[in-house]
């Protein structure tokens, strides 16, 4: 890899709590990367919703797909800036890792079944997933990580929470950067979502192509793809028109980087930690047009009936889930109920909220029909 001064170096690497010899023909953060394809919450993300459940149609994206879409983008921008591809990968492959069956809607009320115990946020648990709740070395808990792909993982925090990190929640006090990999795998990301829900959306028929006309980056390709192609059928238009949209983002995300690293002068990975704001950035017209996008999505797409109806059921699901096991705990698995710390109702609420987050949507279902009695719909 022909790196740049100011990428992630295995040489500079601030390493794994746990020391591990050196791996002797990958790279650190491909090792990272490596564990974290291995791992079991991983193939769960398959099952797992994006925007719709996973049973609505085997077409839509899952947290898999999304991943991977995340890792692909992240990549391709990596590269041409001369940053750590297997980094950003290992970033974007693990940043989802801790969410909950459900998508947001999961999320949201495993968060409020938390508020008197700490809360529940995906982010956080992402990080849990990687550092404790992986069971599978002889040597560690979790994957044993580096440094710098936990950094990426952690994209935000509270400052309270960060508080009980450690090294790794200091740059929420402290006001500074992650390393640059870590910003990146942040916007491929928003990349990634923003344009696979309108591809998404568009598949479903929530979303319509004179709607979303409305919006800037959308009409800007779409109008370049109706006339470059007049008589092309409408399925491989909206194709063209968002595969136009990511290209746009993504060269802008890479000309406007470099332009702010060379004005920067940044010379190392700790100068980028330092360095007063992000310097892996959308031009200011792009960051506008995606700015856009969002309230559209959520208005048309998010808080459309369709849904919202689905947000209604997995709410139920996971609020009913929740309290039957905090009320009956030997209805967790062995494993769960022996896990330390699982004594007190704080300690059990945690335990229930890591065996929940760690389920699929299908599995959520299938359990809360088993032990609620409900039909499995949702
Ligand atoms: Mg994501």
């Amino acid at each position: 890899m022909n790196l740049a001064p100011y990428a992630a170096h295995d040489a500079t690497s601030r390493g794994r709590a746990y020391k591990e010899p050196a791996p002797l023909y990958r790279g650190e953060f491909q090792r990272d990367r490596d564990r974290i394809i291995h791992c079991a919450a991983f193939r769960r993300l398959e099952y797992k919703t994006q925007v719709f459940v996973n049973h609505e149609g085997d077409l839509f994206r899952t947290r898999l797909t999304h991943s991977l879409e995340v890792a692909q983008i992240g990549r391709s921008v990596a590269r041409a800036l001369k940053l750590n591809e297997d980094l950003t990968e290992a970033i974007a492959l693990a940043h989802d890792l801790g969410h909950t069956p459900f998508g947001h809607a999961g999320q949201e009320v495993l968060n409020a079944c938390m508020r008197e115990y700490g809360g529940f946020e995906h982010n956080l648990q992402s990080l849990r997933v990687v550092d404790v709740l992986e069971e599978r070395y002889a040597e560690f808990l979790g994957l044993n990580l580096t440094f710098e792909t936990r950094e990426g993982i952690l994209k935000h925090c509270s400052v309270k929470n960060a508080k009980r990190l450690g090294e790794l929640g200091k740059r929420f006090i402290d006001r500074k950067q992650p390393g640059l990999e870590a910003q990146l795998a942040n916007l491929a990301d928003e990349i990634a979502y923003n344009n696979h829900d309108i591809d998404d959306g568009l598949r479903y028929g929530l979303l319509d192509i004179d709607h979303l006309n409305q919006i800037e980056l959308f009409a800007e390709q779409y109008m370049v793809v109706r006339s470059t192609y007049p008589k092309l059928d409408e399925r491989r238009v909206v194709h063209e028109t968002i595969r136009g949209m990511i290209n746009h983002v993504v060269v802008d995300l890479i000309e406007n980087s470099s332009a702010c690293l060379k004005r920067s002068k940044v010379q190392s990975i700790d100068d980028v930690r330092n360095f007063g704001r992000p310097l892996i950035n959308y031009s200011e017209s792009v960051s506008r047009k995606m700015l856009e996008l969002k309230p559209f999505l959520r208005t048309n797409l998010y808080n459309h009936t369709h849904v919202q109806q689905m947000t209604q059921s997995a709410k139920k699901i996971v609020e009913e889930l929740f309290i039957k096991f905090i009320e009956e705990p030997n209805l967790l698995p062995t494993q769960y109920q022996e896990r330390p710390g699982s004594d007190g109702l704080a300690g059990r609420a945690r335990i229930v909220a890591d065996y929940m987050a760690g389920m699929t949507d299908r599995y959520a279902i299938k359990q809360h029909a088993r032990l609620l009695g409900s039909p499995e719909s949702t």
